[in-house]
């Protein structure tokens, strides 16, 4: 049996619960490596179904091997209702922020079970990585790296930042890519000031300090990776921003370690901030899990009493911004290891003059 269907069953077994029906398609693609776009689990004490149409019956075979395949006619809560029944479950989990209301209500008028709602039971397990699963991160980061210096050649004055988000995401595809992990964002000289400021058709000018945001989808799992450079010189105050940000992402990095919480990691990258005089403007939280979905746990904010543990894989994202003039953020990707953490994407994070041709 794999050990995350046994890493389900244990939870079972804590919360004294018969069965869960899993729904959240990724957590069908890391319980039962199911790909496909329709289909449910539920795994009992000693059972685990996968139940799909007959359009996924053959994938979900070959993918969902530790699993019985069923294939519903007439939806699957009617194929369901009877196995439970068999199977003496009296009271099935469900995964609260995915089912959605109208979906409860049909659990709840054809099942005859209680209904019991769980939340991140298996975006728990999901946080520590197998070393297979990091070996593919490390890939996703790889291409990464590689498509962030093409871009360094690439850019120049006169293109949008659309131009140069397409050019970035087609990098990556072309290095094995299967989709960006989001949006990728361009934000050029005072659009820098927007922390989200996905690529716009805004024309890169020299001087312009710009931020690229970006990661990718390889093997079902994510990159995500900043750097801040200028096209030609950049304003001094944007490069002072730099320079503090590059310290405190800095500070951050060397400070992971496995038992510590969230908040003191963030802490850690705050401090160094407020005591540079930017505190204000570094707004949101200092990083956050990554793996089959861009933002999964554990989360590295201000709020945040998960403990670290090896197999984490986080980012590490300080960021300034600062209205009417523009910002700069540095994101890395990190894996948390038995004595401190591995730093996995690799780009230069000092502030790079791209000559402006
Ligand atoms: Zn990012
Ligand atoms: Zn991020």
């Amino acid at each position: 049996m794999s050990k995350r269907i046994s890493a389900v069953r244990e939870r079972l077994i804590q919360e004294d619960i018969d069965a869960i029906l899993i729904t959240n398609p990724y957590n069908l693609r890391y319980v039962a490596h199911f790909t496909g776009t329709a289909g449910v689990a539920v795994i009992t004490h000693d059972e685990a179904w996968f139940i799909t149409d007959s359009r996924y019956t053959e994938q979900a075979t070959h993918q969902a091997k530790e699993f019985e395949v069923i294939t519903h006619q007439a939806g699957w809560i009617h194929e369901l209702a009877p196995r439970l029944l068999k199977a003496g479950v009296r009271d099935l989990a469900f995964e609260s922020e995915h089912v959605t209301y109208g979906m409860f209500d049909q659990l709840n008028e054809i099942l005859s079970v209680s209904l019991v709602s769980t939340t991140n039971w298996i975006a728990d397990i999901r946080q520590v990585k197998e070393p297979e699963e990091l070996a593919i991160i490390q890939k996703a980061c790889s291409i990464a790296d590689e498509a962030f210096s093409f871009i360094l050649d690439y850019i120049k004055p006169g293109q949008t930042e659309i131009e140069v988000a397409n050019a970035l995401d087609f990098k990556m595809r072309e290095l094995g890519a299967t989709e960006v992990s989001f949006d990728t964002i361009v934000a050029s000289g005072v659009r820098g000031a927007m922390p989200h400021g996905v690529a716009s058709d805004k024309v890169i000018e020299a001087g312009d300090m710009v931020t690229i945001d970006f990661g990718c989808y390889y093997k079902g799992y994510v990159s995500d990776m900043t750097r801040t450079f200028s096209i030609g010189t950049a304003n001094e105050d944007l490069q002072k921003v730099h320079a503090a940000v590059l310290e405190a992402a800095q500070a951050g990095r060397e400070a992971v370690k496995p038992g510590m919480t969230g908040i003191e990691v963030d802490r850690v990258v705050r401090d160094y901030l407020n005591e540079k005089g930017y505190g204000e403007y570094f707004t949101h939280s200092t990083g956050h899990g990554i793996g089959l979905e861009i933002h999964e746990g554990p989360a590295i904010s201000s709020r945040s009493t998960v403990r670290l543990e090896p197999g984490h894989v986080i980012t590490i994202e300080p960021g300034v911004y600062i209205p009417g003039l523009g910002g700069v953020r540095i994101e890395d990707d990190l894996l948390v290891t038995e004595d401190g953490a591995k730093v996995l994407t690799h780009s230069d994070r000092h502030l790079i003059e791209v000559t402006p041709r």
